[in-house]
């Protein structure tokens, strides 16, 4: 069927069926009681998802959106923070503070590396601490979940505030927000939380509000403190994404719904799947393999083989759509998502096609055990 696709990319990731109803239902007032109404229910379900007591703003804007607003109410310029990177992500946290003025350390790893507590601990004790530490959770680029859960403890134990990327994290695999001390997280509405791209969520911690200078310039759109009064009353500051917070309302319910342990047991089992299945094929993986790698597999292409054409011949002849590696990762990687609406069938899918084209391409593959492998270790795997 010339149009049907198959979506398996880290974000945007696919939407459940209740989710799309909800969102083509007529567009409601976003300062009628009908609004109010979902927008508590949704600071409500956010807040069991973050693991927080703690407010969570939402702004309509990507991802990044919510990460430049940690950038532009936590630091001034001239403020030293420190940057751990492993990944295309982490060279944004980076990137960013150095437009925002920062003085930016950054720890910079090879993409692909799992960055580790006792660097972050030395740098900080070397270099006299940081106002602000910002963290990676899941390194999209690369398939590695960072063991935000240490990096963050090194970071508060030296003074600083912990700012963390869980853009592709949050929902998937665990993180808690009050108990593990974060002081800002940021996610993304398109990727474990199952609803289209627009929406980002940022949890601020009481530290993390002290560190807010009022009316401190660089800041208008994104101003946490305007964000959270006006979301307190339920009046949105400016007008938001109706139907996205409509579908994120019914998003948040199917996790919860699921249950937060269940959901990220089944993602363990997915990352579980897709890299049996991609080495039963006999193909190499890029992101570790490991049960922490549950938001997206990474994967080698195989000699002679450019993983951007392969992405583009799967999409073509088969409606597949993977992701291709992005920076020095181009062309020599391609990544299956499984984060938010999933399940083994999905991996399986990917997988077949991963194989179809590969040995059309002439890749030397072990054709037919990767579906096997796959649901054998989803199914006989318990977490
Ligand atoms: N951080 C991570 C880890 C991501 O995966 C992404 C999106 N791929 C972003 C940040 C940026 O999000 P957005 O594209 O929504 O701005």
């Amino acid at each position: 069927v010339a149009d049907k696709r198959y979506l398996f990319t880290p974000g945007p990731t696919p939407v459940p069926p209740q989710v799309l109803e909800a969102m083509s239902r007529p567009i409601i007032h976003h300062r009628s009681s009908d609004f109010r109404e979902i927008l508590q229910r949704t600071f409500d379900r956010l807040r069991d998802i973050y693991r927080t007591e703690g407010d969570v703003l939402v702004f309509t804007s990507s991802g990044t959106g919510g990460m430049e607003s940690a950038i532009s109410n936590l630091t001034r310029p001239g403020d030293r923070v420190v940057v751990v990177s492993a990944g295309h992500f982490g060279e944004r946290w980076a990137a960013m503070a150095q437009k925002f003025g920062c003085e930016v350390d950054t720890i910079g790893y090879e993409w692909g590396e799992t960055p580790s507590s006792d660097d972050l601990s030395a740098r900080l004790s070397e270099t006299g601490g940081a106002k602000v530490v910002f963290l990676t959770h899941s390194e999209t680029s690369t398939g590695v979940v960072a063991d935000v859960q240490g990096l963050a403890a090194v970071a508060k134990e030296a003074g600083a505030l912990v700012v963390v990327d869980a853009v592709s994290s949050l929902g998937a695999v665990p993180l808690e927000t009050d108990s593990w001390g974060l002081d800002a997280v940021v996610s993304g509405s398109q990727k474990a939380l199952m609803t289209p791209p627009g929406l980002a969520t940022v949890s601020v911690s009481s530290d993390a509000w002290a560190a807010v200078e009022k009316d401190a310039p660089g800041r208008y759109y994104f101003d946490w403190q305007e964000t959270r009064e006006r979301q307190e009353q339920f009046d949105p500051a400016f007008t938001p994404a109706v139907s996205i917070v409509v579908g994120l309302d019914v998003a948040l319910g199917l996790l919860l719904e699921e249950g937060l342990e269940q959901a990220f047991e089944r993602h363990t089992r997915l990352g579980r799947a897709c890299r049996a299945g991609v080495r039963a094929m006999g193909l190499e993986l890029f992101s570790p393999d490991d049960d922490r790698s549950a938001v997206v597999t990474a994967i080698n292409a195989p000699d002679g083989i450019d993983s951007s054409e392969l992405v583009q011949t799967l999409r073509d002849r088969q409606g597949i759509v993977l992701a291709p590696g992005q920076g020095p990762l181009k062309g020599k990687v391609f990544r299956i998502g499984h984060i938010g609406y999933y399940d083994v069938f999905d991996i399986t899918t990917a997988l077949a096609g991963v194989e179809l084209v590969l040995a059309e391409l002439g890749a030397d593959i072990e054709r037919g055990a990767a579906i096997t492998a796959a649901l054998e270790a989803f199914e006989h795997t318990r977490v």
